[in-house]
């Protein structure tokens, strides 16, 4: 993508490119946040290390949540590239079984697929288009600390010509994902006792690939050898609508082999055991098998620290119910940019760090009890006995079920739900936000 407002000639010129707030890393969070930054006509500087569109390991399923963070910013899926689906089918226990996504007022009854190969390069376009200024290939290496006050004031990269350049702004976003290389030199790390997980994807050339479920495999299979013998962790397959399905499968930290894992074997194993007509062979495969982390539940902390907010993955912001993270990303992205529109309004600086600490408070309280049980959730599925027991009896209980989808992909109506609304948010409400 070349489209954008400030040219690396600018940077040469002026080489301390000052703006209100620079975001490192243009992902969902980066992008979300820049868009409204730069609606409430902030000066955003987005600085991206790829350049769009590019690469990105992902399940590419999108829950109603992301559909609806999408609508907001304008994002329009009329044109070619995105597939809706109705719903997600649960495959274990013997069961397949297809639970639409709830009618409620609060998000729509359908979610979408798209690529990560545009979708990114999408949410940054809205982004420039409301006066963001992108920059691509663009490195942050460090951050700028102001020696007298300890906080950051900008930040250091490697620009599109190679040269070193210094961005100053009084506030930054971290947006750079799960290994927000900026988050850790300003001394956030990440947290240990979070649950973690670890996933593998590729896509397949398939008959499969204008399913309009997404596919949930709670439990994944090897009969190669004769006796069928249960793998660790949870699979998908996602149909792309452009002739190729998504599939992929994920491991947490709280199975015990989580360590010793040898994950694109186990993809292998796994789509071998499918039926032959699905096309999952090694012929159809396009694309390397690719795997990435999932940080969930919080796990870097604190979420606002000296001039720097963190988003998404950076903040470890995955469901941990579901491993869904783009919807969070971008649900965060808006809360960080409400944040810093208004504490830059503020007259004076204790004004405005008094603003800013509303953010890791209102995220604590937005997602801070329902994350915890999520980590309960987690706990819970590591334990073989737990699964079996939950596909054997959960799975042949549709309404169960329903109640579970609700659980799991956080879809409820916050106010004036059914009575499994009610419980689902009365639950995430009494549950502490450790
Ligand atoms: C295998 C797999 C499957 C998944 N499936 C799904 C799914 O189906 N649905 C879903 O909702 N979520 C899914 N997720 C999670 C989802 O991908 C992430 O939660 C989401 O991408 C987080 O967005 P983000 O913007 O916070 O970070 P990212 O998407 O990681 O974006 C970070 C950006 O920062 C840039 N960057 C990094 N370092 C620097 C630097 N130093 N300077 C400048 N730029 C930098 C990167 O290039 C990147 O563009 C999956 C994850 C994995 C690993």
């Amino acid at each position: 993508m070349s489209e954008t407002t400030a040219t690396p000639a600018a940077s040469q010129e002026h080489p301390d490119r000052e703006a209100d707030v620079i975001v490192v890393g243009a992902g969902p969070s980066g992008a979300t946040a820049a868009y409204y930054m730069a609606q409430a006509g902030l000066d955003v500087l987005l600085l991206e290390k790829t350049s769009f569109p590019r690469e990105k390991v992902c399940g590419d399923g999108l829950t109603p949540r992301a559909v609806k963070q999408l609508t907001a910013m304008g994002v329009s899926f009329d044109d070619e590239g995105w597939i809706r689906n109705r719903g997600l089918r649960i495959i274990g226990g013997g069961i397949r079984l297809e639970l639409p996504w709830p009618e409620l007022a609060e998000y729509p009854d359908f979610g979408l697929v798209r690529t990560r190969y545009d979708f990114d390069e999408l949410l940054a376009r809205q982004a420039v288009k409301a006066g963001a200024h992108l920059l691509e290939r663009t490195n942050v290496s460090e951050p700028v600390i102001d020696e007298r006050t300890n906080r950051i004031v900008g930040v250091r990269a490697k620009n599109s010509d190679g040269e070193r350049v210094t961005y100053r702004a009084p506030l930054v976003v971290a947006a750079d994902g799960n290994s927000s290389r900026l988050s850790v030199a300003m001394g956030i790390r990440k947290r240990d006792d979070r649950p973690m997980g670890v996933a593998v994807r590729t896509y397949f050339a398939s008959p499969r690939h204008a399913d309009d479920y997404l596919e949930s495999w709670l439990e994944l299979w090897d009969k190669s050898g004769g006796k069928d013998v249960l793998l660790p962790g949870y699979g998908w397959v996602f149909g792309v609508g452009d002739g190729t399905s998504n599939v992929g499968l994920g491991i947490l930290n709280s199975t015990s082999s989580f360590q010793d894992v040898d994950y694109r074997g186990l993809l292998r194993r796994w789509t071998e055991n499918m039926p032959e007509e699905w096309g999952f062979t090694e012929e159809n495969q396009r694309g390397k098998i690719r795997g990435a982390a999932l940080p969930m539940g919080f796990n870097r902390v604190p979420h606002y620290s000296r001039g720097l907010l963190l988003v998404g993955d950076a903040g470890g912001m995955v469901n941990p119910f579901n491993g869904e993270g783009i919807a969070y990303a971008m649900e965060a992205g808006h809360i960080a940019a409400d944040v810093v529109t208004q504490a830059l309004s503020r007259p004076d600086q204790r004004a405005r760090e008094r603003t800013l600490l509303a953010y890791p408070r209102i995220l604590r309280d937005t997602y801070g009890g329902y994350y915890t049980l999520g980590r309960y959730f987690v706990k819970m599925i590591g334990n073989p006995e737990f699964m079996k027991l939950a596909t054997s009896h959960g799975l042949p209980r549709p309404l169960l079920m329903r109640f579970t989808l609700k659980l799991l992909a956080n879809l409820t109506e916050p106010r004036h739900g059914d009575a499994m609304d009610r419980v689902i948010n009365g639950l995430s409400k009494i549950t502490p936000a450790a």
